[in-house]
């Protein structure tokens, strides 16, 4: 059917759109918030919830590598 090809051929036109530019994104924000400290660098404790260390997950700095980034 040829309306089913036109259909495909529009997922595949839309897919490779959102990948460059997700691309694009990655270039010129390579970095996320960590997951685990939200961007703080640091997790608290529980019942002395003042005391804090750095975070293990980003090793302080808050800031993690998104999928498919370099670091710079
Ligand atoms: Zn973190």
């Amino acid at each position: 059917m040829p309306g089913t090809a036109l259909t495909l051929l529009a997922l595949i036109l839309t897919a490779a759109l959102a990948l460059a530019g997700y691309r694009r994104s990655l270039r010129t924000h390579p970095y996320g918030l960590c997951r685990t400290c939200g961007g703080g660098g640091m997790t608290h404790g529980v019942i002395f919830t003042s005391a804090w260390r750095p975070c293990r997950a980003c090793g302080g700095t808050g800031r993690r590598l998104r999928l498919g980034a370099r670091s710079r």
